[in-house]
């Protein structure tokens, strides 16, 4: 009780620090550290967020990878409308029926009713595909495979949550198309270990490679692949980006169909994968702590903050001169560094602030240090000090930011194993879902048995759930029966409450 009234006075003093602890209000504390940490800016229209150059520049982090990883894999670029008429739109049956209640409509210009509505893509698989129709003609047409950078526009309705459900989100939406299923299936799988790389080694987010049930898969396609993350204080797991390989429904509704080798007619088997902005909320929920966000330096856009502590009777000029020394030979070393010189702040101030901001690593300068030819370092992940000599600077922070990046990464992965239960019956099923597991359950993989888990755990917390099928299956045992339905287990299946 003594650090949560310390905590209110530091914010009363500062105008810094959190209200809400991470472990008693996950969902207040997630609103607002995402707020003072200058992520997100709420925004009048409902589920809409500012992402702010913090978020952004996260984003964009993220997409230089990305971006540069699949064009080694001879996948281009390119820019389809925003709007959807509604014949394309609706040509996909099941796809449409998946889609249909979030779909956004375009109205009216100004104050005429348009004689026909335009629909704001939700996903683009319509968007493009008459296109392939046209682009596609014998087999040296393929394979296809083009990717666009964009918005989207889905208009939940359960439970808005900045970058985790908003109603619009950046993503990146990959579609392809090949002549074999086996070379669709092989991308499948090269996407998803791009996402996986992005979760755990970009943003140190631990993550289940596995295949989404026939329930959970995407609208219209034959098989979904996910990155499948978990948030250990709410115990929900979390779709993390989702690899689909869609068969051919798509190219025998949209009449994608080429001339094969041998001069028969054949429809394209295609791909369609995308990661969003949610990947950020995701990174928030996993690291942040009571004091703020918690960035892993290689995606932190800044990862030193240099923070100058001059004393009554110090030598100010030479501290700030060592401080702006320090940034220049980072930065020269490749490293993302900066400094605070804010006069109207006082050292206190800047550490809270930055801290709040999720800087991985801050160095202190005072006259102490400027004595020794030293600098203090201060990790924002354990709070370690660490003096470093000006001479070996750079390859000491360098060392130290491997260090966080890898002990975020091995923490999160601490945490997320700690949740993970094995049960064998429903009754061990329903004690670990009370606990807020991540279930791993041996399962008949079937449909009906999934609809009355979710039917059986409906409740305030929300329904349990498949969250994944792992792709790396532990083995079933002949005689192993599935804990719902008590049938033979085909699999095992990652179950639990999920966002
Ligand atoms: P989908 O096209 O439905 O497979 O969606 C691709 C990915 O987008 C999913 O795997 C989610 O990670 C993410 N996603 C879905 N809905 C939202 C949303 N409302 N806000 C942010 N990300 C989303």
């Amino acid at each position: 009780a003594g650090g949560g009234g310390k905590k209110k006075e530091l914010k009363k003093e500062t105008g810094l620090g959190l209200s809400y602890k991470k472990d008693d209000n996950f969902g207040e504390w997630y609103s607002e550290v995402v707020v003072n940490g200058e992520m997100i800016e709420y925004y009048d229209i409902s589920g809409c967020y500012i992402m702010r150059p913090w978020a952004i520049s996260i984003w964009e982090t993220m997409q230089k990878f990305f971006d540069a990883e699949i064009k080694k894999m001879k996948i281009q670029n390119c820019y389809f409308p925003l709007f959807v008429s509604p014949t394309v739109l609706q040509k996909e049956k099941d796809h449409i029926e998946g889609f249909a209640p979030e779909v956004a409509w375009v109205t009216k210009s100004g104050e005429s009713d348009l004689e026909v509505p335009i629909a704001i893509r939700p996903t683009s698989e319509t968007v493009m595909y008459p296109y392939f129709s046209k682009w596609i003609r014998g087999h040296r047409d393929l394979p296809l495979k083009l990717n666009q950078w964009c918005n989207v526009v889905r208009w939940e309705f359960s439970n808005p949550t900045p970058f985790i459900r908003s109603r619009e989100f950046l993503w990146q939406e990959g579609h392809t198309a090949f002549a074999t299923k086996s070379e669709a299936d092989d991308e499948v799988l090269q996407i998803l270990e791009l996402y996986r790389r992005i979760y755990e080694e970009f943003l140190a987010v631990p993550v289940i490679k596995g295949k989404k049930s026939e329930l959970e898969k995407f609208a219209g396609g034959l098989y979904t692949t996910t990155v499948e993350a978990f948030i250990p204080n709410t115990g929900r797991g979390i779709q993390g980006a989702t690899s689909h390989c869609l068969g051919q429904n798509f190219s025998k509704m949209f009449e994608i169909i080429f001339e094969n080798e041998k001069g028969e007619k054949a429809m394209a088997w295609q791909n369609s994968w995308a990661y969003t902005t949610r990947t950020i909320g995701v990174m928030v929920m996993v690291h942040g702590d009571d004091k703020g966000l918690m960035l892993p330096p290689k995606v932190a856009s800044v990862q030193v903050i240099v923070i100058p502590v001059p004393y009554k009777d110090a030598d100010t000029q030479g501290i700030f001169d060592a401080c702006t020394a320090t940034v220049e030979k980072l930065c020269e070393a490749g490293i993302r560094a900066n400094s605070d010189f804010r006069d109207n702040y006082s050292p206190g101030w800047k550490y809270s602030h930055w801290e709040m901001k999720g800087v991985p690593l801050r160095i202190e300068i005072g006259p102490k240090d400027l004595a020794n030819d030293q600098v203090r370092a201060v990790r924002r992940d354990n709070g370690a000090k660490i003096d470093l000599p000006r001479g070996s600077l750079v390859e000491r922070v360098k060392e130290l930011l491997e260090e966080v990046q890898e002990s975020l990464f091995v923490a999160a992965k601490q945490r997320r194993d700690a949740c993970i239960q094995i049960v064998k019956t429903w009754d061990e099923f329903v004690e670990a879902l009370g606990q807020r597991k991540m279930i791993l359950a041996p399962w008949c993989d079937e449909e009906e048995v999934e609809k009355d888990v979710k039917a059986r755990t409906k409740g305030e917390m929300g329904a349990a759930k498949t969250l994944c099928s792992p792709l790396e299956q532990p083995e079933v045992p002949e005689g192993t029966l599935c804990f719902a339905s008590g049938k033979p287990a085909k699999k095992w299946t990652y179950w639990g409450r999920s966002y």
